[in-house]
């Protein structure tokens, strides 16, 4: 067992130039109800934390996420996968968001995905510390994000790729895979997060579409279509249009169906319900 704090800073901040790393989507803090890539984060972190989650849905999602980080990844040679703890983890959980998904991409990769991290103790998420915001931010959230962990295993010659759900400045994948290189003997690391906080990072580019991700999604088996069909929200007055071309749509924003928050009401001009009365009334009036 090593503990990261013994990682040099300097060897953290190397890995951080040196090291490849993917975003799939934009992440706008705050904007989860007008930002659907950041809607979709928002319910891949939250859906298995004992929230009630559609179970195929979440399947279905995160066989779109493997599609789309297995095509940024493959041949590239990885050989392992490791996943970044969430602050509350001091074990690697099983229920975890990221735990399912990492397993996937491995199976996907060929690689074999592996824990090598704990925590001595559970911490608050960065976001809750304004000291780890603004001007020179990047050091004090590498230490911050190294303080506590511990690292166990060996893998010589690994090509390790860690992935992780929301970047930030990319100190918690420096740290992971500075690890991976200095602690457990891999020969490099990449990393892929599923999203990039906007405006933080000027490194910060984000690789794919939500449309890719919710095709790859919807083409997985078991996938309920409901789940992902494509509605226009207005996110002023909570609107949800069937139709972009409604009159009554001002403002709108293509989302999911079943990203939806409660509270939110179909239009009375173009919601599905008005066509089924209508034609439920024809049939009526025909028969
Ligand atoms: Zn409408």
């Amino acid at each position: 067992m090593q503990v990261i704090r013994t990682l040099e800073s300097s060897f953290v901040a190397e890995t951080r130039v040196r090291m490849e790393s993917f975003s799939l989507l934009a992440f706008e803090p705050g904007s989860e109800e007008r930002h659907l890539p950041s809607a979709l984060q928002r319910w891949f972190k939250d859906g298995r934390l004992g929230l009630p989650g559609d179970e195929r849905a979440a399947r279905a999602v995160e066989s779109g996420l493997t599609e789309a980080i297995h095509r940024l990844a493959r041949g590239r040679g990885i050989t392992h996968v490791c996943r970044v703890l969430g602050s509350w983890e001091t074990v690697p959980e099983r229920d975890a968001p990221l735990e399912t998904l990492a397993a996937s991409v491995a199976r996907c990769l060929g690689a074999e995905f592996v824990r090598p991290m704990r925590r001595t103790s559970a911490r608050e998420p960065m976001s809750r510390h304004s000291y780890l915001s603004g001007r020179g931010a990047l050091s004090r959230r590498i230490d911050y994000a190294r303080q506590d962990l511990i690292w166990e295993g060996s893998f010589a010659g690994a090509r390790f790729l860690v992935l992780d759900d929301i970047r930030c400045l990319g100190a918690s994948e420096s740290v992971w895979a500075a690890a991976c290189i200095a602690l457990g003997g891999a020969a490099d690391a990449v990393a892929m997060n599923l999203g990039q906080t906007a405006g933080l990072a000027e490194d910060g580019e984000t690789a794919t579409d939500i449309g890719e991700i919710r095709e790859a999604a919807l083409a997985s088996r078991g996938a309920p279509r409901a789940f992902f069909e494509q509605v226009w929200l207005s996110p002023q007055d909570r609107t949800v249009h069937s139709d972009p071309s409604c009159r009554a749509a001002a403002d709108i924003t293509v989302w999911w169906r079943g990203l939806l928050k409660p509270g939110c009401k179909p239009c009375p001009l173009c919601s599905p319900r008005r066509g089924v009365l209508l034609r439920r009334l024809f049939r009526g009036i025909g028969g």
